[in-house]
C-alpha cells in the first residue's frame, strides 16, 4: 500500500563533520511550526549494527531512545530541535539491514534465489523506511543518510531512496543535497567546484537533488549560488545558503529566511499552516542574550571529543538560559585529576558534572572530584557512572577505607556499593546487554530530586549494567545518603543525594536525553539553580550569596 506520509532524503556531499544532523533537524522544526507532524530516521552505513560499541571517540555520544536503542547523537539533535520522542525505528545501520538480510536467507524466505545487494539489501533499507512511515502516522518522514556521497559503504542507501521516488511518487519525494564551499585564503573566494563534483556524483546514481544547502564559514555571494544553481541543475532559490551560526539553534530561522519552508511546503503539496517559529525566535534570542558567567567543570573519560557529551552539554545550555546565565564548561580529562595539583582545574568551578562512562580509567580522578564537591559543598551532578562514583566516594568516607568500589573498576573489593544485581551475573557479551531506556523512578518527597521535578513518578532512560547495592543502602542512608528516586517495587536506588549538601544529587539514569532547549531538565535546572548561588574566584572556596 502506497504510503500516505511524504518522504525528505538528505544526503551529504564534499565533506562530513558540517552539520548535516543539525540541518536536518532544523528542517524538522520548520515543518512542525508549519503545523506538520514529523519523524526522523536516519540510516548509517558502516556496519556496527548499532552505535552502542563504539567508541566516544570514534564517534560521539550513543544516543539513547525511550524505547532502549543506542542510536547515533543525530536523533539527540532530532529530539531537541523537533521536541519529538524518536525509536528504534528512527536509526537503521548498514550492520542491522545485513544481519536482517543474512536471517532471511538462512531462513530460506527468498525461495533458493542469490542473495544481493539490489534487490535484497535495498529492498530492506526501504522496508525499514516505509516501516517508520507506517508506525510513525507522520506527515512527513525526513532521512538523512550518513556519511558523505561517493562512500562505497553509502552506494546501496542511495540506491534505495532513488528507488523510493518510484515507489511512493515523484510529488511525494524532496531530495536535499548538503555540501561544504571551502574558502580559499590566497584568493579570498568561496569554491563551488567541490558541490558540482559532489552533485555530479549523486546524479551519477540517479538522484537529482531539489534543494542544495551550502554550509560555509564564509558569506556566500549571489555568485556562487548562481553558479551553483547552473550547474547543478536546480532553482537558484533552491540553493541555500547555510553560514556557520554561532548558535544552532539558529539554524530553522536561518532556514525559514532563505525561504525553504515555503519551497519545502509547495514542492511536496502539503497542508501547511503558515509559519509559526515565534516561541523558537525568543528562545534563540534568550540565548543570545549577555549574561553574567557560571563556571561548571565536567569531568570525564571522553573530554577531547567533546561530541562524546553532546546531550550533557546541551543540558546545561538549556538550564542556563532558564537561570539566565552564561553557562562556560571547562573540560577536565578524569585522568588529570590523578596527577599532582589536580585541584587546580576544579578551583575555579561552581559545579561539577560526572557525566557517564564505561571502564577504569580515569576513575579515581572522578572519585577525587565528588570528594572535592562533597567537602567543599560545591553543587554535583552525577550522571549514571557519575552516580555510582559518588556512591563510591561517600562509601569510602563513612567506612573510613579506600577499598569500596564498583565490581566494574575491582571485583574483589571487600564493599562493593555498586555491582551487578542478581541474575545479572551471568550475562557476557557487549552488544546490548544492558539496562536501556526508559524505567519508571518514584520520587521521595521532600528531598532535592523530589522537589526539582515537582511529580511523583517519572519515565527516565537508562544505558548501564552496574546498580547500587542494596546491601549497603540502609547504612548509606544512616549516613546520609538518601535514596530519592527509587523503582516503583522498591528494589532499584535510581536517584541518590547527599542529605547535608547542598546539591549533590546523582541518577543512575541520563537525563541529559531529554532536556529541550525551550524547556531544560528538572534536575539540570535544579543543579545550575544551586551552582548560581556559588560564586568562586580563583582557588578561593564557595562563597555562599544567600
Ligand atoms: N559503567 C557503568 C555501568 O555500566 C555506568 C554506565 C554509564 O555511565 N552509562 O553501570
Amino acid at each position: 500500500m502506497k504510503p500516505t506520509a511524504k518522504f525528505i532524503f538528505v544526503t551529504g556531499g564534499v565533506v562530513s563533520s558540517v552539520g548535516k544532523g543539525i540541518a536536518v533537524a532544523s528542517i524538522g522544526r520548520i515543518l512542525k511550526s508549519r503545523g506538520q507532524t514529523v519523524s526522523v530516521q536516519k540510516l548509517d552505513p558502516y556496519l556496527n549494527v548499532d552505535p552502542g560499541t563504539m567508541s566516544p571517540y570514534q564517534h560521539g555520544e550513543v544516543f539513547v531512545t525511550a524505547d532502549g536503542c543506542e542510536t547515533d547523537l543525530d536523533l539527540g539533535h532530532y529530539e531537541r530541535f523537533i521536541d519529538v520522542e524518536l525509536s528504534r525505528d528512527c536509526n537503521v545501520t548498514a550492520g542491522d539491514i545485513y544481519s536482517s538480510v543474512i536471517a532471511k536467507e538462512r531462513r530460506g524466505d527468498y525461495l533458493g534465489g542469490t542473495t544481493q545487494v539490489i534487490p535484497h539489501v535495498t529492498n530492506e533499507i526501504r522496508g525499514r523506511i516505509l516501516n517508520l512511515a507506517e508506525k510513525s502516522h507522520a506527515d512527513v518522514i525526513i532521512v538523512e543518510v550518513g556519511g558523505t556521497v561517493g562512500d562505497i559503504e553509502g552506494l546501496p542507501f542511495l540506491e534505495a531512496i532513488r528507488q523510493m521516488r518510484n515507489e511512493v511518487g515523484k510529488d511525494d519525494v524532496l531530495y536535499v543535497h548538503v555540501t561544504y564551499l571551502p574558502y580559499i585564503m590566497a584568493t579570498r573566494e568561496l569554491k563551488t567546484k567541490p558541490t558540482q563534483h559532489s552533485v555530479k556524483e549523486l546524479r551519477s546514481i540517479g538522484i537529482q537533488p531539489d534543494v542544495i544547502l551550502c554550509r560555509s564559514d564564509y558569506e556566500i555571494p549571489e555568485s556562487a549560488r548562481a553558479k551553483i544553481a547552473l550547474f547543478c541543475d536546480v532553482k537558484p532559490e533552491a540553493v541555500i545558503p547555510l553560514e556557520t551560526a554561532e548558535n544552532i539553534y539558529e539554524v530553522p530561522s536561518t532556514l525559514e529566511e532563505a525561504n525553504f519552508g515555503e519551497q519545502v511546503i509547495e514542492s511536496l503539496r502539503l497542508q501547511a499552516l503558515s509559519t509559526d517559529l515565534v516561541d523558537w525566535r525568543i528562545m534563540v534570542e534568550k540565548m543570545t542574550e549577555e549574561h553574567d558567567p557560571l563556571p561548571i567543570a565536567v569531568v570525564g573519560k571522553y573530554v577531547d571529543l567533546h561530541d562524546s557529551y553532546i546531550s550533557v552539554r546541551e543540558s546545561l545550555q538549556h538550564a542556563g538560559i532558564h537561570h539566565e546565565r552564561a553557562v562556560e564548561l571547562t573540560w577536565i580529562s578524569a585522568e588529570d585529576l590523578e596527577q599532582d595539583g589536580w585541584e587546580q582545574g576544579l578551583a575555579g568551578a561552581s559545579g561539577i558534572v560526572v557525566p557517564g562512562g564505561f571502564g577504569e580509567r580515569g576513575i579515581e580522578g572522578m572519585v577525587r572530584a565528588a570528594r572535592y564537591a562533597r567537602e567543599f559543598e560545591i553543587p554535583y551532578l552525577g550522571l549514571c557512572l557519575g552516580m555510582q562514583i559518588m556512591v563510591i566516594e561517600f562509601a569510602r568516607s563513612v567506612f573510613g577505607t579506600n577499598e569500596a568500589n564498583s565490581t566494574e573498576f575491582d571485583l574483589e573489593t571487600p564493599y562493593p556499593v555498586i555491582a551487578l544485581m542478581p541474575g545479572q551475573r551471568e550475562v557476557d557479551g557487549m552488544g546490548g546487554t544492558m539496562r536501556l531506556g526508559n524505567y519508571p523512578c518514584d520520587l521521595v518527597a521532600e528531598t532535592r530530586a523530589g522537589n526539582a521535578y515537582n511529580a511523583s513518578t517519572v519515565a527516565e532512560r537508562h544505558r548501564h549494567r552496574y546498580e547500587f547495592n542494596n546491601q549497603y543502602r540502609e547504612q548509606l542512608s544512616d549516613a546520609g545518603l538518601t535514596p530519592s528516586g527509587l523503582s516503583p517495587d522498591g528494589a532499584l536506588v535510581e536517584i541518590a543525594e547527599l542529605r547535608d549538601h547542598p546539591f549533590m544529587v546523582g541518577t543512575q539514569f541520563h537525563p541529559e536525553f531529554r532536556s529541550r532547549p525551550n524547556r531544560p531538565h528538572p534536575l539540570f535546572g535544579a543543579f545550575i539553580g544551586s551552582a548560581k548561588g556559588v560564586l568562586r574566584e580563583g582557588g578561593q572556596h564557595k562563597l555562599p550569596i544567600t
